[in-house]
């Protein structure tokens, strides 16, 4: 019997998973294993916990059903905690595995231990994160274009996203125990309290995802008004709230696409249909960026040629983070994200934009903070839209908003604001 390994990292499902069925395609059995990454575990150098308590509790939910799933298919789950480079070529000795298949990502320290496994086991690393598949686009990605306008116009015309695949019927597996998976407490961390003026009691997992869907899609209808509702700040379903999800791989933007093209059919097809595609497309832009840019998505200057040089004041982003900085629209915000884990779309390209052009702040720790606070935390998505917000991105334009303005337009009656600030300090 061959046996492959199967190391899941953000794509924590069994539907779509394109890692899986390569796998199963070409071995007889396989070994499923997550890995707590040592690196994503401690603090970064602004002393920020690298995942915080949401995104944590997420992913954790998230492996929890993705067990769960796995042993309703006859197989289970490893689980272990350290570095995957010295973790995984052990398993594979001990558990006979000829071969590791994981998820590809396209970042540098993801990709430094694929390269790190390359090296020492035969490994095959496979495209399953993007709506369009890097081989379906019809530029060379070192040279896609710069612009997201571009980008979109030439995807959606060259290119086609790919049918979805199902969840096998069976996961066949050596003869292995599978792992518990941890509370939040094995790792030092207390659960947050769920407040309730969130958007959403998240709850990680395939499952949740579908049901999630199910409910904007089928339930309510709302994705039939979704471009006029996605500037909203308040409730469930201004928007899709599918980006937990997407973030862990529970759901697969193909999954998604397919659902509502099939909407399209059978309910109606019209601008706000298109645009959650519209929006997908974004996701992508951002990871081929990444593709193409390399670290530069990191850099002070991005992917900028210029130098840029940032002030960093601790004081003044203390203020930022914990929503103290007399703008009540940034106040609100922030506190959303730090009571929640969650800020609407229109929350954070305010947020931003304030903290880099009025406060003149360095962006990276404004997404040092999202990378710890968010629960939806995607290293392409917040690294590229923060490149952007900060004007050192594939922006044109360098935009800068005014929080006040931008207040008065999307929470005229000021419900947002005093929903997150006390009634006093509302003017
Ligand atoms: C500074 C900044 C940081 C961000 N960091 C993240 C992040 O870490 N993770 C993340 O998933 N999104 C990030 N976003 C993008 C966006 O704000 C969220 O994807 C969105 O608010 C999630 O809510 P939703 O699922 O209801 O979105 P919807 O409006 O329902 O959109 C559907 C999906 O499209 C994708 N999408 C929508 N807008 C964007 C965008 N601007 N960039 C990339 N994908 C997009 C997401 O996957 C989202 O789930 C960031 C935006 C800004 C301005």
């Amino acid at each position: 019997m061959s046996t492959a390994l199967l190391w899941f990292r953000n794509d924590l499902r069994l539907t779509d998973n394109l890692a899986l069925q390569a796998a199963l395609n070409e071995f007889d059995q396989i070994l499923p294993l997550y890995v707590f990454d040592e690196q994503w575990l401690g603090e970064d150098q602004y002393g920020f916990v690298r995942t915080g308590p949401y995104r944590l509790q997420f992913l954790l939910e998230s492996l929890q059903d993705l067990k769960t799933h796995l042993q309703e298919l006859g197989s289970d789950l490893l689980i272990r905690r350290g570095n995957p480079a010295e973790i995984i070529p052990t398993l594979l000795e001990e558990f006979d595995c000829s071969q590791v298949f994981c998820s590809k990502e396209y970042t540098s320290e993801e990709i430094k231990v694929e390269q790190a496994l390359r090296k020492q086991v035969p490994f095959s690393a496979i495209h399953n994160s993007t709506l369009i598949h890097p081989d379906d686009v019809v530029f060379d990605i070192h040279r896609m274009p710069e612009v997201f306008t571009a980008f979109r116009k030439k995807v959606e015309r060259y290119s086609k996203v790919r049918a979805t695949v199902p969840s096998p019927e069976s996961v066949p597996s050596p003869d292995f125990v599978g792992d518990q998976v941890p509370s939040l407490r094995d790792f030092g961390i207390e659960p947050a309290p769920y407040d309730e003026r969130g958007v959403l009691p998240f709850k990680g997992g395939a499952m949740a995802a579908w049901g999630r869907l199910d409910h904007y899609f089928w339930e309510t209808e709302c994705l039939s008004t979704y471009k006029e509702t996605r500037n909203g700040m308040i409730g469930a379903d201004y928007s899709s709230k599918f980006s937990p999800w997407l973030a862990n791989g529970c759901i697969s933007p193909r999954s998604i696409y397919q659902e509502v093209e099939k909407y399209e059919v059978e309910v109606e097809k019209n601008k706000s249909t298109y645009w959650l595609k519209f929006e997908l497309l974004w996701r992508d832009f951002f990871r081929y960026t990444a593709m193409r840019y390399g670290n530069r998505i990191f850099y002070a200057a991005g992917i900028k040629d210029q130098p840029r040089q940032w002030k960093y004041q601790p004081k003044v982003v203390r203020r930022w983070i914990n929503g103290e900085t007399g703008d009540e629209l940034v106040d609100a915000n922030m506190r959303e994200l730090k009571l929640t884990g969650f800020m609407s779309n229109r929350g954070r390209q305010n947020v931003a934009s304030y903290l880099v052009h009025r406060l003149k702040q360095d962006w990276r720790v404004g997404a040092a903070w999202f990378e710890s606070m968010l629960i939806d935390y995607d290293v392409c998505s917040n690294y590229g839209n923060w490149i952007y917000a900060a004007g050192v991105g594939n922006d044109p334009r360098d935009r800068v908003f005014n929080t006040q303005r931008q207040a008065h337009m999307y929470d005229r009656d000021g419900a947002y604001r005093s929903l997150w600030l006390s009634a006093k300090e509302v003017t």
